[in-house]
């Protein structure tokens, strides 16, 4: 028997339009989602990652409902996410907070970061008084490698990784179960990554926290996530469990993908074949399996026939003609 899964995602849709010409008329749809499914457990890590336009933000803003879903299933902790009205939403961010790219942009900068942090215990009405404010704040500060002396200062004070740091107190504060972390290392140098993807594996382990890990390169991911999800063009084209995904990738985007990770060894890495073309126009994508174009082994069926997402083995899925 499974157990219900903390999140689980089915047939998520989300459609843009596109308004052209004086009047604004809509003469467009952009299908930044296009049926996405996954779930994940309570305790796991999901890397989703893709390209650019791959539509990997707008699925993990559609969970949290910072963009609202076309159509498809969002179920949280067994409830109806999308059935959710604004009172009861505002309860449930304190079960589902994001962290973005840009920490510096989401927080205020002519507020100290103790201010910054302390903010959603007081919306949530997690304390009682004023030391209580100031001893939980210390207290997240000091869980995210930071300390006391941070309290008083301002954002613009703190090195990027420092920020981060204070985007995750923050994402802390209201004690979630999940977490999606957008991009959340990736402005970062890869000595800071290391460090925050670390911080954020202690930090799973000691909390029980779930994350959705969004990331544009596979090497990010690859040491926090339990399974891994790739998106091309708004769909995800495989999944599996993330030792699977690295050793035995069976979508040539993620081979692709793979084969883009630098590799210090120059001797490999002269056989790595880099990703050739750039990602098509998600206004009009190409007709059958999106990735035809680029896709190095092709058929005639390709172009004509959009591949099913199915399981090949235990957990591992994929949407391949190669694999039909
Ligand atoms: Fe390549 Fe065809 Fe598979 Fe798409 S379905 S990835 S074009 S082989």
């Amino acid at each position: 028997m499974t157990s219900e899964p903390l999140l689980h995602v089915k047939n998520l849709v989300r459609n843009f339009d596109i308004k052209t010409g004086l009047l604004r008329r809509t003469t467009d749809k952009v299908h930044a989602v296009d049926n996405v499914s996954f779930d994940i457990q309570a305790g796991e890590t999901l890397g989703l990652v893709g390209e650019s336009g791959s539509g990997k933000s707008t699925t993990g803003r559609c969970v949290l409902r910072l963009i609202e879903p076309t159509s498809g299933e969002v179920r949280f902790n067994g409830q109806d996410v999308t059935a959710l009205d604004a009172r009861e939403l505002i309860a449930l961010r304190r079960d589902m907070q994001i962290i973005f790219q840009d920490p510096y942009a989401s927080l205020n900068s002519r507020m100290t970061v103790g201010a910054a942090i302390g903010e959603a215990l007081v919306i949530h009405n997690l304390v009682k008084n004023k030391k209580d404010l100031q001893d939980r704040v210390i207290d997240l500060l000091e869980t995210v490698g930071l300390n006391a002396s941070h309290l008083k200062r301002y954002p613009h004070e703190f090195s990027g990784g420092q920020r981060q740091r204070v985007g995750i107190a923050r994402a802390l504060a209201v004690s979630p179960k999940l977490i999606v972390c957008d991009e959340a290392v990736s402005a970062l140098d890869v000595s800071v990554q290391a460090q925050i993807i670390n911080l954020l594996g202690d930090l799973q382990e000691k909390f029980g926290l779930s994350y959705l890990f969004i990331a544009h390169d596979l090497s990010v991911v690859e040491h926090i996530s339990q399974r891994v999800a790739v998106m091309y063009l708004g769909r995800i084209v495989e999944m599996a469990p993330a030792r699977e995904l690295y050793q035995r990738p069976l979508h040539p985007y993620t081979e692709a993908l793979l084969s883009a990770v630098p590799v210090p060894d120059p001797r490999v890495a002269k056989n790595h074949q880099r990703l050739q073309g750039e990602v098509p126009n998600p206004i009009n994508p190409p007709t059958g399996c999106h990735f035809h174009p680029r896709c190095p082994v092709r058929k005639a069926v390709c172009s004509e026939k959009r591949p099913e997402f199915k399981q090949t083995s235990n957990g591992h899925w994929v949407a391949c003609h190669l694999h039909d």
